[in-house]
């Protein structure tokens, strides 16, 4: 196995698009902006590239400018764009956004019958997963059997030979509904060594229904480190030696979509490479808070240079 454990992610490629007013909905004309690069296994991809890790993503685009975007943005960023093919047929997936007065969101997506809704495993995706010591899996890609099995039996070859697995639930209500998610989220959780839920989702795929009794339940079946997410609040590292805090980053919040995927992608890295827990979660928890102060949710994944400096200023203002 190479010093560097080779990450691979097979998801979803979209563009976003954005109301630029906050309120309900998209039932009158109003001004948008975008389209930016997306997709949250997309967005951890970027954020890993950035950091200069190896790094590819399974997908698929349209053969349009929305597709073209995706591939340019992330080969630019250190992603290995091989094994992301494109689709005559099909346009490139896209998710439109708009805010709402109390922060929640409402979405329009096309994801399942766009280029990314399909499995399209090239040869170029095949060799990169065949060569893959770390599987991360997003739970919003796990949209359909195709996608579930591929991950499943992806996590299953690179335990055996000695890789290792994360996973980020990222429960979204559309995604649940799909048969079998429930069932394909247990396996995969059953093979996970670093557990990255944020908020509720500690507890929605253990018996458990309290933090501590559930993180002492993934311990026990095999989960090796569990980081808890917090949004504005922080986050939180599990392990069998305790949990460990880190206290939030104060930042002025432009746009919170992709903090997540951008702190997963920055934790993972710097947990491959054998970073102490306290240091990953550190420059994590930078990552995360960088990503909202961009707009866009990929506008704001970070290199190794941006999170130290940003720790640095920090410091320095505490
Ligand atoms: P997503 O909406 O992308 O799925 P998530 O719920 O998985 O996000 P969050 O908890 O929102 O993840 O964000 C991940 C991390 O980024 C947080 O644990 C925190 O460290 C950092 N972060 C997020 N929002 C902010 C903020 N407003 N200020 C400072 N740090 C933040
Ligand atoms: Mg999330």
């Amino acid at each position: 196995m190479s010093s560097e454990r080779r990450i691979v992610i097979i998801g979803e490629i979209l563009v976003e698009i954005m109301a630029d007013t906050i309120g309900e909905g998209f039932n009158d004309p109003l001004p948008l902006t975008g389209p930016y690069p997306s997709g949250a296994p997309a967005i951890f991809a970027d954020q890993v590239g950035k950091l200069r890790h190896s790094v590819g993503i399974i997908s698929c685009v349209g053969d349009d400018d929305f597709g073209r975007l995706n591939q340019k943005r992330l080969e630019e960023d250190g992603v290995n764009i091989s094994g992301i093919d494109v689709d005559k047929d099909r346009p490139t997936g896209t998710a439109f956004v708009r805010y709402r007065k109390n922060g929640s969101r409402d979405f329009v997506f096309n994801i399942k019958h766009s280029a990314c809704g399909h499995l399209h495993l090239t040869p170029g995706a095949k060799k990169q997963i065949d060569e893959a010591e770390h599987l991360h899996v997003m739970g919003s890609s796990l949209s359909s059997q195709e996608f579930m099995d591929l991950n499943i039996k992806t996590a299953t070859d690179i335990k055996a030979r000695g890789g290792t697995v994360s996973f980020d639930p990222n429960i979204r209500k559309e995604i649940l509904s799909t048969a079998g998610t429930a069932e394909s989220m247990q396996a995969i959780l059953g093979m996970t060594d670093l557990f990255l839920p944020s908020g509720d989702e500690l507890t929605m795929l253990t018996q458990a229904d309290e933090a501590s009794t559930a993180v002492d339940e993934l311990l026990g079946m095999g989960v090796r480190a569990i980081v808890h997410k917090h949004g504005a609040e922080g986050a939180t590292y599990h392990d069998a030696d305790g949990p460990i805090s880190v206290p939030p980053f104060t930042v002025d919040e432009i746009d919170p979509t992709g903090a997540g995927d951008c702190f997963g992608g920055a934790f993972t890295t710097f947990w491959l490479r054998g970073e102490a827990p306290s240091d990953a979660l550190k420059m994590a928890a930078a990552a995360g808070a960088l990503a909202v102060t961009e707009r866009g949710p990929m506008e704001g994944t970070s290199d190794l240079s941006q999170i130290h400096n940003f720790i640095r200023a920090n410091a320095k203002a505490s």
